[in-house]
């Protein structure tokens, strides 16, 4: 019998370090497909930039896999069905894959293949691509098992593989443009797409723009330009974490200024926290939707539980950057503008969103979902609770607009870029009192944390959820936060 086999593209978005593809070589004729899914245009986190972005990745993926036979197919349509149709019009009988930690869709969607694939009797194999493991029992172990799984050998690209019968790389369909797929265009400029732009943006922060990383990497004004900005080609899978895991390596090892190797040991570590957030969505696919902390259920408005619904107009007026914080909503505007923020800029928002405007993290969340060029689930919504104090076992951190200001705009030029009326009569007054807010949540919070369920509670999700490594996000103190408390330390 004829193997015919289907590599499935997701968020994978590459020829090298690509299992599936390697996979495919095993069989006697091979298909690339990319499914554009309804379910994804229509879910609450997909914005017009995401699907621009990934429409110009497949443009580059298609061009390298059309170098070693393989033709790209891009349907428009439920997974299921155009897997059937596929499979019933040309007798497809594998499906190769990596694992994929999504949201709710997707994951209901995969659960819907896998039956598909049973009942057909397709052989669906799935391979990990992020250090991220399936149906893990517990964390021990884990880092060294990402360790390992990143220090191996790279898979190779196959060299030449024979397209399905009937199918030619040189004879393929338009890649459909936002236009075709009912997006409306948002205008803002992406980086380059694909997987030759992944590498280039990587050799080039590995060779030079590292130096000064660990400094420049907390004030907006430095953090763009020394910050990799590899996080949509890790999210959109233009280039794998293996490969910027060992090109880091080497680079550390190879470069002859201590500097360097210095602020590159930095980043090298932040690679591994990650897969580290992804590993929690993956082991609890419910923190997408409710507290990790179920302690913490009803303590803001729009949590559900909560006897008030979610204040509209504060959240308006924080998505919209207008909320009479200057430093808050410059990094909104350079935000939502741009696709990009520095992570204690993310932080400063999600932080101001929960404790200084007491809105519950799913709908800010959303919003910064789609703002966020390079959303990847495990790390979003890990991140969105671990900075509004629900899951229980971090630090609760406070951010200051002001002292942030003080901090890493001291000169105004960056408030000034994005918020030119700021200091005019035309900028709104703050949008509430930051000393009484402030007040009124910590003194919530402090007394939920002395409670012996609330306690009780931190223990079992420190040992589902927690590192059992140093390395993962320091417990540093800083000026421009308010710690409020640490009964757990902060490895969530
Ligand atoms: C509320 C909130 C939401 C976030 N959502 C996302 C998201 O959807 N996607 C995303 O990739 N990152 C997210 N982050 C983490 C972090 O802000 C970004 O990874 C980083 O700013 C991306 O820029 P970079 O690639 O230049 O980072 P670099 O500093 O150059 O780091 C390199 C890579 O390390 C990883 N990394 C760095 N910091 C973290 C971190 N704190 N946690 C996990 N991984 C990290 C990322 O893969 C990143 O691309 C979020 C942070 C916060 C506070």
């Amino acid at each position: 019998m004829t193997t015919k086999a289907l590599i499935w593209f997701k968020r994978d978005l590459r020829v090298s370090d690509h299992a599936p593809l390697a996979h495919a070589a095993t069989c006697d004729e091979a298909l690339g497909i990319f499914i554009i899914e309804p379910q994804w245009l229509a879910s609450p986190e997909c914005d017009p930039r995401h699907v621009a972005f990934t429409l110009a990745c497949l443009d580059a993926l298609r061009n390298d896999l059309a170098s070693i036979g393989v033709p790209l197919l891009i349907a428009v349509g439920d997974a299921v069905e155009v897997l059937e149709g596929l499979r019933s019009g040309h007798g497809v009988t594998h499906l190769l894959s990596h694992e994929e930690t999504g949201t709710g869709w997707s994951y209901a969607r995969d659960r819907a293949v896998r039956r598909w694939a049973q009942q057909v009797h397709v052989a669906w194999q799935e391979w990990s691509q992020t250090g991220v493991v399936r149906r893990l029992q517990d964390r021990r172990g884990w880092a060294g098992r990402w360790q390992r799984f990143m220090d191996k050998a790279m898979v190779d690209k196959p060299n030449q593989l024979r397209a399905f019968a009937g199918w030619s790389v040189r004879e393929q369909a338009q890649i459909p443009d936002l236009q075709m797929l009912g997006v409306q265009p948002n205008g803002i400029a992406l980086p380059e797409a694909g997987e030759a732009a992944a590498r280039e943006v990587l050799r080039g922060f590995l060779t030079g723009r590292a130096l000064g990383y660990r400094k420049a990497m907390s004030s907006p004004l430095s953090a763009p330009e020394h910050c990799s900005r590899l996080s949509p080609y890790l999210a959109f899978g233009c280039i794998s974490m293996r490969q910027v895991h060992q090109a880091t390596e080497a680079a550390i090892r190879d470069t002859a200024l201590r500097e360097l190797a210095y602020d590159v040991r930095g980043f090298s570590s932040r690679l591994r926290w990650h897969c580290h957030f992804m590993q929690k969505l993956e082991d609890e696919p419910q923190i997408e939707f409710r507290n990790v902390a179920r302690s913490h259920d009803g303590l803001r408005a729009g949590d559900g539980t909560h006897p008030d619904a979610l204040d509209q107009e504060r959240l308006a007026a924080w998505k919209e950057g207008r909320t009479g914080f200057p430093m808050v909503d410059a990094c909104m505007r350079q935000l939502c503008a741009t696709g990009w923020l520095n992570f204690r800029m993310r932080a400063m928002l999600v932080s101001f969103a929960s404790y200084h405007l007491g809105l519950h993290w799913r709908e800010p969340g959303l919003h910064l979902a789609r703002q966020f060029l390079d959303f990847e689930p495990g790390i979003h919504w890990s991140q969105m609770q671990m900075q509004s104090g629900t899951t229980g076992i971090n630090t609760l951190r406070i951010y200051s607009p002001s002292r942030q200001q003080k901090e890493h705009d001291p000169t105004g030029e960056y408030v000034r870029r994005w918020v030119p009326e700021s200091g005019t009569a035309a900028y709104p007054q703050p949008i509430v009192d930051e000393a009484q807010v402030l007040g009124a949540i910590k003194a919530k919070l402090y007394g939920l944390r002395k409670q012996e369920p609330v306690r009780a509670e931190a223990s079992a999700i420190q040992l589902k959820h927690g590192s059992r490594r140093s390395g993962l996000p320091p417990a540093k103190k800083r000026s421009s936060k308010t710690v409020v408390s640490s009964p757990q330390g902060e490895l969530f």
